[in-house]
């Protein structure tokens, strides 16, 4: 009983006495009361030996806390309110002024801004690291940098980095390295056990609005961890900022947790299509799926992912350059079942065009030209969606 699958439903949960149902109950708290003033004291909510007031948890977010730990491959796990909110959680428990931060040029768009706006604000400084060249992260790396974030597959542009090395890279030089784990989900890869030998990251963080929720309608996010002391820590600053997740919000999230793996790979399948068909359309210059040979980091992909020839039902394509900003806005406009909207992981497929030129400190030889769409695959009949994007592209870019 290893596989995720059967993990994420059969796996450990106390129902109140005689009330064995399927699913855990919602338990809904701020108050929790005490059967004695020495109970009270004795409880310690950093280890989880009781509870102790709602922010702290219940029993349905240690539950969710558990199958999240137990997905990704860690020891404990803290949910936040969004997954925006896990990249603050850990970058709030671990910097502090005059410390810096290395972020992946590709990074999940919010997390820059976060080292750029507030970070920057309380003396944390930050650069952004080449994803594609360990070399440039290695070269980043001083006696101030505290924090190396990674994120596998990049965000929009889904360049696979060489995960393996970045790790070795950070172990090497004894920086925390902490993953954006939300594209593999815990499904792709172990980011725990990279190689099968115990290489890992630090931490990982899990946007689970995206496919634990798989639904478009919860925000939530994780930081799980296998070292006991960085989980206080990370614990502690999350008590500090108040960082409690809804009881309801978490069932939900419980709810759609066992059939996540299933979700994912009918998203992988269904994404994989569309892209080998748009691979074959002379509108687009080039299709930017890690699954794809041709695809920046392809190899890195099939090194981490290989095994479980997993990826995440998302892709991107580059709009050959003679179409104009105004004829992309036109095609995703003409898509019908493709919904304008941002995030992922949810039942309706979505779209969403990119410019490039605003997202990367530095230019990148296969970005140099062509407005970027990404792709975000629902659950729709794939067939469907393929006649869907050939009536856009004969509508707005005719060849
Ligand atoms: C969506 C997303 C986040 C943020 O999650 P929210 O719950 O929307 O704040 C972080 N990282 C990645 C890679 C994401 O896709």
């Amino acid at each position: 009983m290893t596989a995720p699958a059967t993990k994420l439903i059969h796996h450990p949960y106390s129902p109140p006495e005689g009330f064995a149902a399927p699913q855990p109950g919602i338990f809904k708290a701020s108050t929790i009361i005490f059967p004695s003033v020495a109970a009270m004291r004795t409880r310690d909510w950093r280890h989880k030996s009781g509870y102790t007031y709602g922010l702290h948890g219940t029993p349905t977010t240690f539950t969710l806390e558990e199958r999240i730990a137990s997905l990704e491959g860690g020891l404990q796990c803290v949910l936040v309110p969004s997954g925006l909110a896990a990249i603050a959680n850990v970058a709030l428990a671990l910097l502090k002024s005059g410390d810096e931060v290395l972020i992946p040029d590709n990074a999940y768009g919010p997390s820059k801004a976060l080292a750029e706006g507030e970070l920057a604000g309380f003396g944390i400084t930050h650069q952004f690291y080449d994803p594609m060249s360990p070399a440039d992260l290695s070269a980043r790396i001083n006696e101030r940098t505290k924090l190396i974030w990674l994120e596998a597959a990049g965000s929009v542009t889904m360049e696979f980095p060489d995960l393996l090395g970045q790790v070795r890279i950070a172990r090497e030089r004894g920086v925390i390295c902490a993953l954006d784990n939300t594209w593999g989900a815990g499904l792709a890869f172990n980011a725990f056990d990279l190689d099968g030998k115990g290489l890992g990251v630090d931490i990982s963080v899990h946007a689970l609005t995206k496919y634990p929720s798989g639904g478009g309608d919860v925000l939530m996010g994780s930081v799980t961890t296998r070292d006991e002391g960085l989980h206080v820590k990370i614990k502690l600053t999350h008590m500090r900022l108040g960082f409690g997740v809804g009881a309801n919000d978490a069932e939900a999230i419980l709810r759609a947790l066992p059939s996540m793996s299933l979700r994912y790979r009918a998203q992988d399948q269904a994404a994989r299509t569309l892209a080998h068909w748009c691979a074959e359309q002379p509108q687009f210059a080039r299709v930017l799926h890690p699954a794809l040979s041709q695809a920046p980091g392809h190899s890195h992909w099939k090194e981490v992912c290989g095994a479980a020839d997993a990826s995440a039902g998302i892709f991107s394509v580059i709009v050959d350059e003679r179409f104009t900003s105004a004829q992309v806005d036109h095609f995703c406009d003409a898509l019908k079942l493709f919904k304008i909207g941002f995030s992922w992981g949810g039942a309706v497929s979505l779209v969403m065009p990119y410019a490039l030129g605003e997202m990367r400190s530095k230019p990148q030889a296969h970005l140099a030209r062509g407005f970027v769409v990404r792709f975000c695959v629902g659950l729709e009949a794939a067939t469907d969606l393929r006649e869907d994007l050939a009536q856009a592209l004969k509508a707005a870019l005719s060849a």
